[in-house]
């Protein structure tokens, strides 16, 4: 059985996270969804919030497990049992970044891949920083978040 790990802060979670998600379902037997706790990070969201929200998303869909976790990815991948990490490219500046961790997380953990999903062009310019930055400012959110 393939499962693969979408970690990430998903402050908050997006179409677009939704989207990553869904489209690995057609290449994995499961997915988890780690929502990372960084005590550097001061989210907009609350740990709960998210955790139930993108909970809810995926009611229907026995496939998608989420938790939340601390430390290292590899470590809590390892722990879930996740053969993959997946992550999401939306242009070359995600794509040089997910590079670096990427080749980082194999000298740490030869034995978990990552498997990098382009963006679907639909979502290519949404990221959580731009749906927090509309929240911020009092606009509805509700078309771009994922639960
Ligand atoms: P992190 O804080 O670890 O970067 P994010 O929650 O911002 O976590 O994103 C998690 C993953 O989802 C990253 O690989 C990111 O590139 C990807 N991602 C973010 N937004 C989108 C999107 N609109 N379409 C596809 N992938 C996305």
């Amino acid at each position: 059985m393939k499962r693969a790990l979408f970690a990430g802060s998903f402050d908050p979670f997006t179409i677009g996270h939704r989207n990553i998600v869904e489209r690995a379902l057609k290449m994995f037997d499961s997915v988890v969804i780690g929502v990372g706790v960084n005590d550097g990070k001061n989210p907009m969201f609350p740990l709960d919030k998210r955790l139930q929200g993108i909970t809810e998303a995926f009611a229907d869909e026995p496939r998608v497990e989420v938790a939340s976790y601390e430390g290292l990815t590899v470590d809590f991948a390892r722990e879930c049992g996740a053969c993959c990490l997946l992550r999401g490219v939306r242009n070359g500046r995600d794509l040089e970044y997910e590079r670096q961790i990427a080749a980082f997380n194999s000298r740490v953990a030869p034995e978990i891949e990552t498997v990098l999903l382009m963006a679907d062009a639909r979502y290519e310019d949404i990221s959580s920083t731009l749906v927090r930055e509309l929240y911020r400012y009092g606009k509805d959110i509700s078309d771009l978040v994922g639960w």
